[in-house]
């Protein structure tokens, strides 16, 4: 067998990616190396490496072995192409082709309904609490006529009479890599195999009609903003029977007006003067639990970080486990000072025997704005 480059790198994705990145990467370069439209010398070897590589990478056994043990996990069936075990999953070379799953897996039915999405915004507090959520919307549900068929209650669908009721028309070409059979849906019955004579009048043939519907949704502590939930057949119901799609609630988190997230950890800016942090004190920071009082000890330093444990937000595959509020401490040096703070600060100036402008008479600035004021 000759050396095998990298699987992950000749479909050129990362070793982390998913099985629809995986997908994506092998159509699009089987497309472009295919020997039907790739007459360049070398485009058949190629396409016959990513061939490979994808037949290796799409099935979570074959991958997981090559990810453990290379090559040699694959027990010699990596270069199975000219041993008649390659191919294995034709319909994939088909998606790669003649448009998509939809229009390969499921002829001779009628086809699924599409997926819906919904955008739900929640509070902060919401996403670290979890939450349950009513939304309503519109969709496109079973015609409840003709209990979803399109046929008029009492008359029959008959089969296609351009496709004899299969769905698809079938021509075969043969090309460098033998023979390949094109399939393609029926343009008569749109690949459902049947035809309606007599449409229900409620739903016009379709048997789908606009409802509108409500559902509660449970929305797990810890999400965050752009994760998706996937409830599955709670999308639009297909044409004729077809299959529901599924319904993706996408969540946005509004922003906090105090508390600021990344991941599972809150942060906090707390402002304190040159006193309080020089002093001490008590100060009063915002928590999702509430507000809460935490000790500034005297001689703090700006940037100093309090950490609240376990006052974060909650790993989502791990509830019980939380991050932390970091409670960040900005000392703010006051920008304008009374003649009476001047003087304070002058004294102690004098007392710690630093260098400062002299006391009463300030900066140019001051001296203006005394002035003007
Ligand atoms: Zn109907």
């Amino acid at each position: 067998m000759a050396t095998q480059r990298d699987l992950y790198t000749v479909l050129g994705v990362a070793r982390d990616a998913s099985d629809a990145e995986i997908k994506r990467a092998f159509r699009k370069l089987a497309q472009q190396t295919h020997p039907d439209v790739n007459a360049e010398s070398g485009a058949d070897l190629r396409f016959k490496e990513i061939n490979e590589a994808y037949q290796v990478l799409s099935d979570p056994q074959r991958r997981q072995q090559y990810d453990t043990f290379g090559t040699a996990g694959l027990g010699g069936d990596a270069g199975g192409f000219g041993g008649g075990a390659g191919f294995g999953n034709f319909s994939d070379i088909f998606d790669a082709f003649f448009g998509g799953a939809q229009d390969s897996a499921r002829r001779g039915h009628p086809a699924a309904g599409v997926d819906l999405r919904y955008d739900l915004r929640i509070t902060l507090e919401e996403a670290v609490r979890g939450v349950e959520k009513e939304i309503e919307f519109q969709s496109l549900g079973r015609c409840e006529t003709c209990s979803g068929s399109g046929a008029k209650p009492g008359s029959q669908p008959v089969a296609c009479d351009q496709c004899g009721g299969r769905g698809e028309i079938r021509t075969t070409r043969r090309t460098m890599l033998g023979q390949m059979v094109n399939v393609s849906a029926c343009p008569k019955c749109n690949g459902e195999g049947k035809l309606i004579t007599e449409p229900c009048e409620t739903c016009r043939g379709d048997g789908r009609t606009e409802r509108k519907r409500s559902l509660r949704v449970t929305i797990p502590a810890g999400i965050d903003e752009g994760h998706q939930i996937r409830l599955s057949s709670e999308g639009e119901v297909g044409p004729r029977g077809g299959a529901p799609g599924s319904l993706y609630v996408a969540v946005h988190v509004a922003a906090h007006p105090s508390l600021r997230r990344e991941g599972t950890e809150l942060a906090f800016d707390a402002d304190v003067s040159i006193v309080q942090a020089a002093l001490g004190t008590r100060i009063t920071v915002p928590t999702i639990e509430g507000e809460e009082d935490i000790d500034i000890k005297a001689g703090t330093q700006p940037g100093t970080e309090i950490r609240l444990r376990g006052r974060g937000v909650p790993h989502i595959r791990r509830a019980s486990s939380r991050g932390d509020l970091h409670v960040f401490v900005n000392v703010v040096v006051p920008a304008k000072l009374s003649k009476r703070q001047r003087e304070l600060l002058a004294e102690y100036a004098a007392e710690t025997g630093e260098a400062v402008s002299p006391a009463g008479q300030g900066g140019i600035f001051d001296k203006v704005r005394d002035a003007l004021g």
